[in-house]
């Protein structure tokens, strides 16, 4: 026997249709490079998403084709989200920080057929042009070459129809070792995806809601946000730069109530807000991850009344994965006791399953007794199975365990405290040390601005931790005072053997701090001892 509901298969363009039917008039404010601003709707964007779908039909763009993007977030580019997806292509979005070795190989890999890119990236584009062997259209968004094009479109038409097992999406990771992977995202994996983006732990999404992303739209599909926030028919307020002051500005002016980003780009922020003696008076909600959010961070927002949601996800994992919802007993809990919590990474929404298995032998799994740490493995309908041209190649286990590459402890709870990644941890005489942990520790001190721990080879030890250490601005903090500092948080044993300062850590494409740059950078480092 069948069961005898609609036919209704998850499609992400039922998310802008019911954004433009239901949200039609909210608005999508853009604040462009240039320092201009335009503002449209959620019906504007569905509008002239129909309008590129028959531009890229007469371009001869077919179901399944990768239409590539390389831009900054504006309206222009979440048409192109809708665009793409609504001629049954598979939107591509390419994070324009990659290193030209990079870019050349996934838009090759990806068979991209379109690239819609900022004039910004221009020159970019005319280096990679001879490189790229598939890219058949190049459309440029600004200078109305991007209009002109939808332009010539009257919107008359329909998406295109399919399964909803789908391609929709395709991300591909940093590739911090070895080329980046792809993530295909599949319609119905990104519709559940972004239906719990909405949750109250998540985004905590309504009508009211006024979002500015920082997180680009370029990275990890932009946490889903553009997704689930037609979803909701929230407004978003777009900026097209990451400068402080004018994020800090577009957010004043536009009562902007929730965003989303890295901690470093709060980092940013405090400093901006710091010199100007500039509040963000309507910010209440604030979706951190992609990188541990430090403790002085989260004590700033949460001081200040933001909801902060400290989250944990990948690329491989569309990416929501943990985000920091509130335990039954929080209202019962002493600040310092919530701040504990949101420091770790969460617990997960429904739909996603975590577990930890030994570091050395992955059969065995790992209790969840909030102290013995393993590697993390995720499963669920949004998580990766395998990477994009990978056929015989399963990237879980056959009952679908996915090797995060992460070192996690889990909770009795289920809370998810992250220590480290499978690469970064350092082994000391048998016994793991997170170069996380002391980093967490280290930017805690007043004088420091970034730090970045890494394992200095060691005859006895195996491996011992140094600190790299930016001091901030005008701060003359010595490494005694750091030590004296660490040691009031962490094992004495996994005080580093020596801190090294420097003017700058290297970073990757995503913004994260590069261990393996670091590495080579320490390669003949020797410690004093060994
Ligand atoms: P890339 O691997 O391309 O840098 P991802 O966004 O896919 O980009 O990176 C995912 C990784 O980022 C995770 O596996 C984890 O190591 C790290 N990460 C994400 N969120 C957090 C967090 N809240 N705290 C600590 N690490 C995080």
């Amino acid at each position: 026997m069948l069961g005898a509901m609609q036919d209704f298969d998850l499609r992400v363009t039922h998310l802008i249709d019911h954004a433009a039917r239901e949200h039609g008039g909210r608005e999508i404010v853009t604040r462009w490079a240039d320092g201009s601003e335009t503002r449209t709707t959620w019906a504007g964007v569905r509008h002239d998403a129909l309008k590129m779908t028959q531009a890229l039909r007469r371009l001869g763009v077919q179901q399944g084709d990768r239409i590539a993007t390389l831009a900054m977030n504006h309206s222009r580019h979440l048409v192109s989200w809708y665009g793409a997806v609504g001629v049954g292509g598979v939107l591509h979005t390419i994070n324009p920080r990659l290193f030209d070795d990079q870019l050349e190989y996934i838009a090759n890999h990806a068979e991209d057929q379109v690239l819609l890119y900022d004039r910004a990236f221009a020159p970019l584009v005319e280096r990679m042009k001879p490189k790229w062997t598939t890219i058949r259209h190049y459309i440029c968004y600004d200078d109305g070459q991007f209009e002109d094009w939808i332009g010539a479109e009257d919107g008359n038409t329909t998406w295109a129809w399919g399964d909803e097992r789908d391609p929709c999406m395709l991300c591909y990771t940093s590739g911090t070792t070895g080329n980046p992977k792809g993530v295909i995202y599949e319609h119905r994996s990104t519709m559940l995806h972004a239906m719990t983006g909405l949750q109250p732990a998540i985004f905590d999404f309504d009508a009211r809601s006024v979002m500015l992303p920082v997180v680009p739209m370029f990275h990890a599909a932009s946490w889903g946000l553009p997704w689930s926030g037609a979803a909701a028919g929230i407004k978003f307020v777009f900026s097209a730069v990451n400068d402080p002051a004018v994020l800090c500005e577009l957010m004043n002016r536009e009562k902007v109530t929730h965003s989303a980003g890295v901690p470093t780009v709060w980092l940013a922020t405090f400093q901006h807000m710091d010199a100007t003696g500039t509040t963000l008076p309507t910010l209440r909600h604030a979706i951190i991850g992609g990188s541990a959010a430090p403790r002085f961070m989260l004590e700033r927002l949460m001081k200040a009344g933001v909801n902060v949601a400290h989250a944990w996800g990948m690329t491989e994992t569309s990416p929501i994965g943990t985000t920091g919802a509130k335990s039954w007993d929080w209202d019962d809990l002493t600040f310092e006791q919530q701040v504990d919590i949101k420091q770790m990474q969460g617990r997960v929404p429904f739909g996603v399953e975590l577990r930890t298995v030994d570091l050395g032998d992955p059969s065995i799994v790992l209790p969840r007794d909030g102290k013995t740490s393993g590697a993390l493995q995720v499963r669920g309908p949004w998580i990766i199975k395998r990477y994009f041209k990978a056929e015989s190649d399963a990237a879980a286990s056959p009952d679908q365990w996915f090797d995060t590459g992460d070192v996690a402890i889990l909770h009795p709870d289920g809370t998810l405290q992250l220590t480290d990644r499978t690469k970064d941890v350092i082994k000391s005489g048998g016994e793991w040390i997170s170069s996380v942990e002391l980093e967490n520790a280290a930017v805690g001190h007043p004088g420091v601005a970034e730090a970045a721990a890494i394992g200095i080879y060691h005859p006895k030890w195996d491996e011992r931790p140094i600190l790299v250490v930016v001091r901030k601005a005008g701060a003359e903090v010595t490494a005694q005072e750091i030590k004296d500092h660490l040691a009031r948080h962490v094992a004495k044993w996994w005080l580093p053997d020596a801190i090294e300062f420097v003017d700058a850590i290297p970073h990757g494409a995503t913004g994260k701090i590069s261990k393996k740059d670091l590495r080579d950078q320490f390669r003949d480092y020797k410690l004093e001892d060994a």
